[in-house]
């Protein structure tokens, strides 16, 4: 007991100000979708509320390959998604739920525990700043009840929503991992900028002016695509204060976010974005691939989003120097029967 609390009481600032890194396993949508509890459309985790031991389970699945976060899964249970599929009262009821399956799992694994918050679809500059910053202080408020160590706020591809998200957060005293997403490819002049016009490094930029813990980008296009956007931002900011949390399907130059994806080799998957990703998944040596990138740049909060399993995790975990405990079932390629076959040429 006294060790739990002696590493509890070191929080994320905390272990970022000794150097160390931390990675922050994500994607639960997508997770809990392959599984068969969410349906595409309006992505809301309803099953938390009748299947609360299966998004536990995805929680375990995380710590076991290395996270060194429980994040609550929070994500589309805010006030306008509840409200679309009639739920609007039990948004509190799913929230402390997700809050309590997280905590109790960071609690058991010793990890850390943070609560989330994300695009609200609701953000207009001039017109619904009110409505945005109501809809995340009734989240992040439930999120301190609940004893979170630290707010992550995602998936913003406004500036001006993230700089919202970043206030309350810091009016409720929480550390603030705040990240941006990217839908639109490069402008003419070669900049990628946030849906309000900003170019991705400054936007970044201002966040940490702002005195956000670790911003930088995360879902929405994959590790290859998301590399560029964070050689673009560590231009003007300290890798340190930057984090990349990428989707594990591939995007390219061409399609840079899923929801650009065309399927050429069976265009009856067009769209791509929801349900024809599986062709565009990553290999773990992808994942290692764009880990020792990151981590040569000094960067210190990685993680992957939608997409994300055990497997990729664990690769993420093992490239960062870790030993989780997914550890333990080492890569027995070199022994396998019909690979020895295939080395020494006889087959
Ligand atoms: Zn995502």
């Amino acid at each position: 007991m006294a060790s739990r609390r002696l590493l509890k009481s070191r929080g994320l600032q905390e272990r970022l100000n000794a150097g160390e890194s931390i990675l922050c396993a994500e994607g639960y949508l997508l997770a809990l979708s392959r599984r068969g509890y969410i349906t595409h459309g309006v992505w809301v985790p309803e099953f938390i509320l009748e299947d609360p031991a299966v998004l536990k389970s995805v929680h375990y699945e995380m710590a076991h390959a290395g996270s060194d976060v429980i994040e609550a899964f929070q994500y589309n249970t805010h006030r306008e998604k509840m409200k679309q599929i009639g739920r609007e009262d039990d948004i509190e009821k799913i929230n402390r739920t997700a809050l309590k399956i997280a905590h109790e799992v960071a609690e058991e694994k010793n990890l850390l525990f943070a609560g989330g918050i994300s695009n609200t679809n609701q953000y207009v500059k001039g017109e619904t700043e009110e409505k945005v910053r109501a809809m995340f202080e009734e989240q992040v408020r439930w999120s301190k009840e609940e004893g979170v160590d630290y707010m992550i706020g995602e998936t913003f591809s406004f500036l001006g929503e993230a700089q919202i998200a970043l206030e309350v957060i810091q009016s409720f005293d929480l550390p603030a991992v705040v990240t941006l997403t990217v839908h639109g490819a490069k402008g003419e002049d070669g900049v990628v900028r946030t849906r309000d016009g900003v170019p991705i490094g400054e936007a970044c930029k201002d966040l940490i002016d702002r005195g956000v813990t670790i911003t930088g980008v995360n879902c929405t296009r994959g590790p290859e695509m998301t590399l560029e956007l964070v050689n673009n931002i560590v231009q003007v900011c300290p890798p340190e204060k930057i984090g990349a949390l990428p989707i594990a399907y591939r995007t390219t130059p061409k399609e840079p976010s899923f929801m650009d994806l065309t399927d050429s080799i069976c265009p009856a998957n067009n769209p791509v974005y929801p349900r024809g990703m599986e062709p565009f998944c990553v290999s773990p040596v992808e994942i290692e691939s764009f880990t020792k990138s990151c981590t040569s740049l000094g960067m210190k909060y990685l993680g992957i989003c939608c997409g994300n399993s055990g497997e990729l995790t664990r690769t993420m975990a093992e490239t960062m120097g870790r030993k989780p405990p997914a550890s333990r079932y080492l890569d027995h390629t070199q022994f396998g029967f019909l690979m020895k076959l295939k080395m020494s040429g006889e087959l």
